[in-house]
């Protein structure tokens, strides 16, 4: 018995929808962060630099807005220009993601600017052995203030870095929180390398702001933070011969 019309044709829509979902998910897993980041991190990588430093935003991105438009990615990429030159000093091989007021995503070819910048920044980072993302913050509230230290959740050797730089970090500047934070939702933590993200202050709170823009502070922050690089790599290669 032949069957009915509108069945013939209903499977045939079955059919076709079911395509056309396929279609749909295999373009949000190729658009998607964790396929890039699982991709970057198959790929054998060349260490060219002992620390990456990522000064946050730039170019197009000003970050952070504070009063009288005082922009977060001048902050970033004045602390991590001192810190470039402390620890070359101290011997190391430093790159920078971005070394003037541009952003990255010339790195990287698909998808849009913010997501080939921040692709652009992890590919850097994998050429490294230890990287640092310097941020200032910003929060509605002007009486948040202080510094965080991000870490890679479940990391045991990002979270020794974490606590060197949070104890470093403290002696310069009030934290905002007792403790070093676990994030698995920023993306650059997981790179290759053990990677911190650091916020410095918050550009939004005014004492914070006059932190900021005092250059002492921005280089005690800098010897700071570079002093807890230091540490850390001594540290990790006295783990790495034992092991
Ligand atoms: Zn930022």
């Amino acid at each position: 018995m032949p069957r009915p019309f509108f069945l013939v044709l209903t499977r045939r829509w079955i059919w076709a929808g079911v395509v056309f979902l396929a279609g749909l998910v295999v373009l949000a897993i190729y658009g998607s962060f964790p396929l890039a980041v699982f991709t970057l991190n198959a790929l054998p990588s060349e260490i060219l630099y002992d620390v990456m430093l990522d000064p946050g935003h730039g170019g197009i991105d000003p970050g952070g807005i504070g009063r009288d438009e005082i922009y977060e990615k001048h902050f970033t990429l004045d602390i991590s220009l001192r810190m470039q030159s402390i620890l070359e000093n101290a011997g190391l091989k430093v790159g920078l993601t971005r070394d003037s007021d541009r952003d990255v995503s010339h790195l990287v070819k698909d998808g849009t600017r913010h997501r080939r910048d921040l692709l652009g920044r992890f590919k850097l980072m994998n050429q490294a052995r230890v990287g640092m993302s310097i941020h200032t913050n910003a929060a509605r509230s002007s009486t948040e203030r202080g510094a965080i230290v991000f870490y890679m959740k479940g990391s045991y050797i990002d979270q020794i870095y974490a606590h060197l730089t949070f104890d470093e970090l403290e002696r310069v500047q009030e934290m905002n929180h007792d403790r070093i934070i676990p994030r698995d939702t920023l993306l650059l933590l997981k790179a290759k390398p053990p990677v911190l993200l650091v916020e410095i202050g918050f550009i939004t709170n005014e004492e914070d702001l006059q932190k900021l823009l005092d250059e002492r502070f921005r280089e005690n922050v800098a010897q700071a933070l570079s002093r807890a690089i230091l540490k850390f790599l001594t540290w990790w290669e006295g783990e790495q011969s034992e092991a």
